[in-house]
């Protein structure tokens, strides 16, 4: 067990101290906007080839949805549209430590799903013929044998899917090693450095403006998070995206009654590698109505058909803010980029007491053991939530890798190698076509095949 159990070891990833960097680079071969696990990843695979990558962050490595994720490394439930890339992803993260030469708390402790009823388990079966076109290890299992991984707790169940090759890693140790491992490889990594736009000459982009500076480049690629829609509609880009809230609990160090990640209505929990749980409400995410929402209702309409069980809708100050927020702005002063470093909303009290309920009921077994941080995070989505990766725009040069939806931290490794080999033009082994843009505005019917 760690010493680290009462410290606030998931908000340090993302409230430590902003400095802002030395020097700006005057250009680079490419710029990537964003230091979550997707930008670092690719910044990562970029800089291992030789080439000359800037990363922007406009506030800490992290400091957003990466840092704050359920720490779930899963292939189990996925859309078949993004198995190729989390099976690759899922071949980097188990040479990752070795790679890095850093720990980043990642081991294979299996997915469940469990099932309440005859429908969930229907539902899982089908699932089976998707894991069989992709030789996973996924099965069902029965009540007798999912009471061998959690003992008693597993009566309340008919049983489960199951992978045992899903694992888990700490998205507080994860991204920034791969961050470090980018600066050694060459990568220049700024943190505190909002982009706050793009040039272009000839319909080309010319070069990227930080808060520090222009840097002068031919490609950009946009991993901006929960920013991306923002950041593309003032370059005439529409993307849509929509934010949810999530709220997320850790427990003090206790009894290991799972090794791995497992999922029900009522929880979503995981083991640490600390000893403690990660746990959330397994059926509330928050959506503060916005003005985004009204203007890309008809594209979420499936999704929100498919969530409106688990998606709890209010209206208030968010609806506001942003309809305040300006479309363009120059890039000579102050952006919303730099005024929110880090979006770091508060966990919703509710849920986090709904949580509590939820695991003592669940796993009476931790009914004695605390919770010691809490916190939320901001997941941006996609209508199909499948992400949205590719050359966007009409200007050339301009690529965008966001909307994953949920589920980004584990598929992060496997999308920064297929961006990098996007972005030189190399020979990408994942196909990247399922993941344009364009399909949103093509007439290709939106359908949602998995869950946030
Ligand atoms: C509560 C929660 C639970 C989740 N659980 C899981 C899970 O268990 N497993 C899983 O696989 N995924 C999970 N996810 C999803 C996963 O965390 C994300 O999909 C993934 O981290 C996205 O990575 P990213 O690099 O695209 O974006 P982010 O991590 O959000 O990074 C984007 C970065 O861009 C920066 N940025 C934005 N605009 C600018 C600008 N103009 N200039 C400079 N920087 C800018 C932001 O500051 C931010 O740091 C979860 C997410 C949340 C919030």
């Amino acid at each position: 067990m760690s010493t680290e159990n009462n410290e606030k070891i998931v908000a340090a990833t993302w409230s430590g101290p902003l400095t802002a960097p030395k020097s700006c680079p005057k250009k680079a071969d490419v710029v990537i906007i964003g230091g979550g696990i997707v930008g670092v990843s690719t910044a990562c695979f970029l800089a291992k080839q030789g080439i000359d990558v800037v990363l922007c962050e406009k506030g800490h490595i992290a400091g957003e949805q990466s840092g704050r994720n359920w720490g779930w490394v899963r292939q189990q439930g996925r859309d078949p549209r993004e198995l190729p890339m989390m099976i690759e992803s899922m071949n980097i993260w188990r040479e990752l430590a070795y790679e890095l030469g850093e720990d980043v708390g990642f081991t294979q402790g299996g997915c469940l799903f469990t099932a309440n009823d005859d429908k969930e388990m229907n539902s899982h079966h089908q699932w089976l013929e998707t894991a069989k076109d992709f030789e996973l290890d996924t099965r069902i299992i029965q009540r007798e044998e999912l009471a061998q991984q959690l003992g008693s707790s597993a009566l309340r169940w008919l049983g489960a899917m199951y992978t045992a090759s899903d694992g888990r890693a700490e998205p507080h140790k994860a991204t920034p090693a791969i961050a470090r491992a980018a600066g050694r490889a060459g990568a220049t990594i700024l943190t505190s450095c909002a982009v706050r736009g793009i040039e272009s000459a000839a319909g080309a982009i010319s070069g990227v403006v930080t808060e520090h500076g222009t840097i002068d480049t031919s490609v950009v690629l946009c991993a901006a998070g929960a920013w991306t829609s923002y950041f593309c509609r003032s370059l005439g880009i529409n993307v849509p995206q929509l934010r949810v809230r999530g709220t997320v609990a850790r427990t003090a160090p206790a009894a290991e009654i799972l090794a791995g990640n497992l999922f029900d209505e009522k929880i979503g929990i995981r083991r640490r590698q600390d000893g403690g749980y990660t746990v959330a409400h397994g059926s509330t995410l928050d959506h503060s109505l916005t003005p985004s929402t009204f203007r890309f209702t008809f594209k979420f309409l499936p999704a929100l058909m498919q969530e409106i069980k688990i998606l709890r809708l209010s209206i208030g100050r968010d609806f506001f803010d942003e309809l305040a927020l300006p479309k363009r702005w120059s890039l000579d002063s102050v952006t919303e980029f730099e005024r929110v470093r880090v979006l770091n909303p508060d966990p919703n009290p509710r849920v986090l007491k709904g949580i509590r309920k939820n695991m003592d009921e669940v796993f009476p077994q931790l009914a004695d053991v605390p919770i010691v941080e809490s916190w939320a995070g901001m997941v941006e989505t996609s209508p199909d939530v499948v992400p949205m990766i590719g050359e966007v725009g009409n200007i050339s040069g301009f690529y965008i890798a966001t909307g994953f939806s949920g589920h980004g931290f584990g598929i992060g490794p496997g999308a920064g190698k297929a961006l990098a080999a996007m972005l030189t033009g190399a020979d990408n082994t994942i196909d990247l076509e399922p993941f344009r843009l364009s399909r949103f505005y093509d007439g290709s019917p939106i359908r949602p095949m998995s869950t946030i």
